[in-house]
């Protein structure tokens, strides 16, 4: 399964990644977390992209296709994979088509209030990457880790201000791949609602995978 899931961020996309990355045995590619761990150990990488990601812009298409394209050579992508984060312009799916096949497209739906909501309460152990919630998913201690009792922190990009730059960022930027994949020939493109709660989002997208294996299996 070679997949892409599009969505706000904060749509839900990390966490549906991992149901879908351990059901289908296939890598969970996120861009995010890929900048986000370069920034913490200062790579070369690291230092170019920490203003950027700190500010809720893009990081320049160039850099951000090469990152993919070495990633994806990489022997765990050979049965496939799931892209969280990238693409997110049109250069970058166009870049993406000359590097391999993408077979579906997983859009997680959710309004810009829901996202702002969501991010805004969102706490993370930055060690481990767990994540919680101040109103769904709280720690049983304030602010201290579940399983280390270390304490957690706020993304910088997830204050409001940022967030609502982020969201504004993703309308002009990434919403045109919406339309790019709905009309893209060979690509599965699958709308789920991500406002339900999780197990139920969780269940929309294994049934729509399922009739995706389905289908390949018959053109296999
Ligand atoms: P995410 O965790 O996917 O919301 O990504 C966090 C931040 O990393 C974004 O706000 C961007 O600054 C940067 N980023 C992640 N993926 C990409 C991408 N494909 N293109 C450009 N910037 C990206």
């Amino acid at each position: 399964m070679r997949l892409v899931l599009l969505g706000f961020p904060g749509a839900g996309k990390g966490t549906q990644a991992k149901f879908i990355a351990a059901e289908y045995h296939i890598p969970h590619i996120s861009t995010g977390d890929i900048l986000r761990s370069a920034i913490q150990k200062t790579s070369e990488l690291g230092k170019k992209v920490k203003n950027i990601v700190a500010d809720g812009r893009l990081v320049p298409d160039d850099i951000m296709t090469t990152l993919i394209e070495d990633r994806l050579k990489q022997n765990d992508c050979q049965h496939g994979f799931l892209l969280d984060g990238f693409p997110r312009t049109l250069q970058q799916a166009s870049a993406l088509e000359g590097i391999t096949k993408i077979e579906g497209v997983i859009d997680i739906e959710l309004s810009e209030e829901a996202v702002i909501e969501r991010l805004t309460g969102r706490r993370i152990h930055p060690a481990s990457g767990r994540t919680y919630h101040l109103l769904y998913q709280p720690p049983r201690v304030q602010d201290k880790d579940d399983v280390t009792g270390e304490p957690l922190i706020q993304r910088p990009d997830d204050f409001e201000a940022t967030i609502r730059q982020r969201l504004n960022v993703y309308q002009i930027q990434t919403s045109p791949l919406k339309a790019y994949y709905q009309h893209a020939p060979a690509i599965c493109y699958m709308k789920i609602n991500g406002a339900e709660p999780i197990p139920q989002v969780k269940e929309k997208i294994a049934q729509a995978l399922t009739k995706l294996s389905h289908a390949r299996e018959k053109i296999d």
